[in-house]
């Protein structure tokens, strides 16, 4: 009986750990390594049912895409350490400002994404300017010498419209409203009207 028990413990333990292996992996795929954000991988998969569910409830849905201001000449000035330790604390800060049930995500290189359901145009534009302001306002602590530098983010905010909409298209609109914060003098949110 003791050896049975001991193969049976033995086995019990090797399949947990295995499982556990597993999930760390599936998570990792979906996951982004530097800001612990979900990733474009992860958005993609489920901006779409997020969006059919909004459309089918006649539910809101609105996103919002950022794009900090000038990262170039942050990497420039700060090295690539410095531009990482502001991607981090960007996240950081976009996270607090947004629910639970909201999706951000890092959609690649200094540009994130959040889907927020339930959530009108009007309510994510505000969420937005939070953002932005917050991001603006508290400079970034970069390196561990307490050196902090002025950041500020360009924000793109779209709403489902009514009638005849799209995933493609709700981005596009989003990211034609990002163009326009960013031709309008950074530092800004641009909202497409519903
Ligand atoms: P704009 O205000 O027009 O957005 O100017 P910008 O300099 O932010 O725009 P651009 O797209 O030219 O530069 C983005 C930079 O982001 C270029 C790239 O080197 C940097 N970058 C992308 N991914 C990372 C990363 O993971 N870490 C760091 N440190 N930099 C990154
Ligand atoms: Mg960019
Ligand atoms: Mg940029």
């Amino acid at each position: 009986l003791t050896a049975r028990l001991r193969t049976q413990v033995r086995r019990k333990r090797y399949n947990d750990q295995l499982r556990a292996s597993v999930t760390q992996t599936i998570e990792m795929a979906v996951t982004d390594g530097l800001t612990g954000l979900h990733n474009r991988r992860y958005l993609d998969s489920h901006l779409e049912t997020l969006f059919d569910r909004a459309v089918a409830r006649r539910r809101p849905l609105s996103v919002m895409i950022t794009d900090l201001d000038r990262f170039k000449s942050i990497n420039d000035a700060h090295g690539h350490d410095g531009g990482d330790d502001v991607l981090r604390e960007f996240a950081r800060r976009l996270r607090k400002n947004v629910r639970g049930i909201d999706l951000a995500c890092r959609f690649g290189g200094e540009e994130f994404v959040v889907v927020m359901p339930d959530t009108e145009g009007a309510v994510a534009e505000k969420v937005a300017e939070r953002i932005r302001a917050e991001i603006a306002q508290v400079p970034f602590a970069i390196g561990a010498d307490g050196k902090t530098i002025e950041v500020t983010v360009s924000v793109g905010v779209s709403s489902v419209l009514k009638g005849t909409d799209t995933v493609a298209s709700l981005m596009k609109r989003a990211d034609l409203a990002l163009y326009e914060a960013k031709s309008g003098g950074r530092n800004r949110v641009v909202a497409k009207a519903a």
